[in-house]
């Protein structure tokens, strides 16, 4: 009978509810960081709150002949967890490219080889790391610490040579042989992954589609290239004035004040000569520090344009802004300052938060990439390239300076750079760039799956639940809370979380604290939920006490949007309606609309470019109006 009673008692446990404090679904596998304090309830980090970190000094080369590139690093990693870590797992994301590596996308054949990185030597504090303890799966390279386990609050050094060659095909993504002396390349090193309080060791392989999750580190580069190329990267070039000849490094030395644009170089001056002092090779070394990744393009023949401008109004700060293009990109000559006035609109408006750091150089190459301090920009030409430049550059925020975890929740960075290139392209362009991405068409099919299902689950999904879905919750948020409500969320947010990892859950309860309003209603149907965002005039009726006209409209889909509703009279007159979401919050499904008193309704349209609609058939008066 005792064991019967311990038997029910172990049931119990294991089948009581655990003690989430959420109104919305809360998965129990995410229970751990709130048990042990490292994350708080209201949003915070908790008071046990701990970050691993890494420090690297790296020494690598590229020979543009071979594309071969081979590099040496030593890297001083920090335990700051409470574990004693068994492992210490290193990415090798090139390994993508292994015969065998899991691929979302298909490569071209002669991109793939049969070792993929090749390690030529990995050492441990000194020590040679022997194949035994060494295991290679998918694009991740552990080393097994199981005789002498990495001690909490304790530090380990990791040396490793290797080398790879870097892919040529035109389906390489995000990373780009741009033409035979042009590269801009990402994947690059060996990088050791995240450890955190909610999964341990991150285990999403790279795969081409699912992006960032990388730990905050310290970066020391120095990266050799034949004479007469120029290299960008992450950080701040640090031996400039070893390299270029005094015209161009006054060039260079004034951007870094200027507000104006400011050509460093022209492909015509580098091919001239007398851009760089004669040496065998061009060795270059940049410092960065708190950044969650490292990359760099190199090009012998690209146009360089710089300027600055001041993104933190108390201290005077400027970020040094480049802008690195073939002469054959026609759109590029704009770039370096859409980049500049949208990192200004970025640090006084959206998000209204100083821009983090220092440098930011959008390099000409095949995609629409971000990566820390750079981006790997196709030219847009013969269209504007402000959307693009917009949103790539906007991702510093989201998931850098932040440091989202994309592969599980795209909707916390994607959705906002989403959001920002909307909103920061319309505002720059005088309302005639910047697009709302089209939710409607997917709304209320299967594809439209709930941003809250893991980013790596979502296959076909993945585009609307990462960008289309949450750029239009953010939108209708905006709308909700008005600019200076959501302003002070987002600074909230940003205050609490700058430089760790929020999850889900920490973003939903911190802008429900900084609120001061339980949004929970907002965001389970936006997040959590099936369903679909559908509003309908029902029809119109006569208020006789009030002496005026009555609109129904029908809530028809459960995701809540604004009511947009413009009226005109027979009179001629017309008025606008706008209620934000809040009007859907109580669960109703339908709201009458009072319209002007003493005037009949002549037609009345409900919705706008910027509300997603399901089905708009409904949403004219009188019905079937063109
Ligand atoms: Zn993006």
């Amino acid at each position: 009978m005792l064991r019967y009673y311990i038997a029910f008692a172990f049931l119990l446990l294991f089948l009581s509810p655990h003690f989430a404090q959420t109104s919305l679904f809360f998965p129990r596998n995410l229970q751990k960081p709130y048990d042990n304090g490292t994350r708080s309830w209201d949003g915070k980090p908790g008071p046990n709150y701990w970050q691993n970190r890494a420090s690297y000094v790296i020494k690598a080369a590229l020979e543009p002949k071979t594309r071969r590139l081979s590099g040496e690093e030593t890297v001083t990693y920090f335990n700051n967890s409470p574990d004693s870590l068994d492992r210490i797992r290193f990415k090798l994301q090139h390994d993508r490219y292994r015969k065998g590596g899991q691929r979302a996308y298909d490569v071209t054949p002669s991109d793939v080889s049969d070792e993929g990185v090749r390690i030529e030597s990995i050492t441990l504090n000194g020590i040679e790391v022997d194949e035994k303890n060494r295991r290679r799966a998918n694009t991740f390279l552990d080393i097994s610490l199981k005789n002498n386990p990495l001690a909490p609050k304790t530090t380990t050094t990791i040396a490793v040579r290797w080398s790879y060659t870097l892919p040529a095909g035109e389906d390489a993504a995000r990373e780009c042989v741009c033409d035979s002396t042009t590269f801009f390349v990402p994947y690059w090193y060996p990088q050791i992954a995240v450890y955190d309080d909610l999964q341990g060791w991150a285990n999403a392989p790279y795969n081409g589609q699912y992006e960032f999750y990388h730990e905050f580190a310290d970066y020391d580069v120095t990266i050799a290239m034949p004479y007469g190329f120029q290299v960008w990267a992450t950080g701040e070039w640090q031996n400039a004035a070893d390299l270029l000849e005094k015209t161009y490094l006054d060039r260079w030395t004034r951007a870094h004040t200027a507000a104006e644009v400011v050509a460093v170089f022209s492909e015509k001056e580098l091919a001239a000569g007398g851009v760089y002092k004669k040496a065998a090779q061009n060795i270059f070394r940049f410092k960065a520090s708190d950044v969650p990744d490292f990359a760099f393009a190199a090009s012998d023949h690209n146009n360089w344009d710089a300027t600055s401008v001041v993104v933190d109004d108390k201290t005077g700060r400027r970020t040094f802004v480049s802008a690195a293009y073939n002469t054959s990109a026609t759109d590029y000559p704009q770039v370096a300052r859409i980049a500049a006035d949208g990192i200004r609109l970025m640090s006084t408006y959206l998000p209204g938060y100083p821009f983090p750091y220092p440098s930011m150089t959008v390099f000409n190459g095949n995609d629409g990439m971000e990566y820390p301090m750079m981006c790997n920009d196709a030219s847009t030409a013969p269209r504007s390239p402000m959307t693009l430049t917009v949103h790539e550059v906007s991702h510093t925020y989201f998931p850098f300076m932040m440091g989202i975890n994309e592969q599980d929740y795209a909707w916390m960075d994607e959705g906002w750079a989403s959001f920002f290139d909307y909103t920061l392209s319309d505002s720059l362009s005088n309302h005639t760039l910047g697009g709302v991405r089209g939710y409607s068409f997917v709304a209320c099919t299967d594809n439209d799956i709930p941003p809250m299902v893991r980013s790596r689950n979502l296959s076909t999904g993945y585009r609307n639940a990462s960008y289309q879905r949450p750029q239009n919750a953010y939108l209708t948020l905006l709308d909700l809370l008005g600019y200076d409500k959501f302003h002070s969320c987002m600074t909230t947010y940003m205050d609490r979380w700058k430089g760790k990892h929020p999850a889900p859950f920490d973003f939903f309860n911190t802008w429900n604290d900084a609120s001061g309003q339980n949004l929970d209603w907002f965001w389970r149907p936006w997040f959590f939920e099936w369903g679909y965002p559908d509003m309908g005039i029902q029809g119109i009726t006569n208020d006789e006490a009030a002496n005026c006209q009555v609109i129904l409209i029908a809530r028809k889909g459960n995701i809540p949007v604004p009511l947009h509703l413009v009226v005109e009279y027979t009179d001629g007159s017309k008025e606008t309606i706008h209620h934000t979401a809040a009007i859907w919050k109580d669960g109703k499904q339908q709201t009458p609309i009072a319209c002007a008193r003493a005037k009949t309704v002549k037609s009345a349209v409900l919705g706008l470019r910027t509300i997603p609609d399901t089905n708009p058939q409904d949403n004219k008066y009188p019905a079937g109006d063109k």
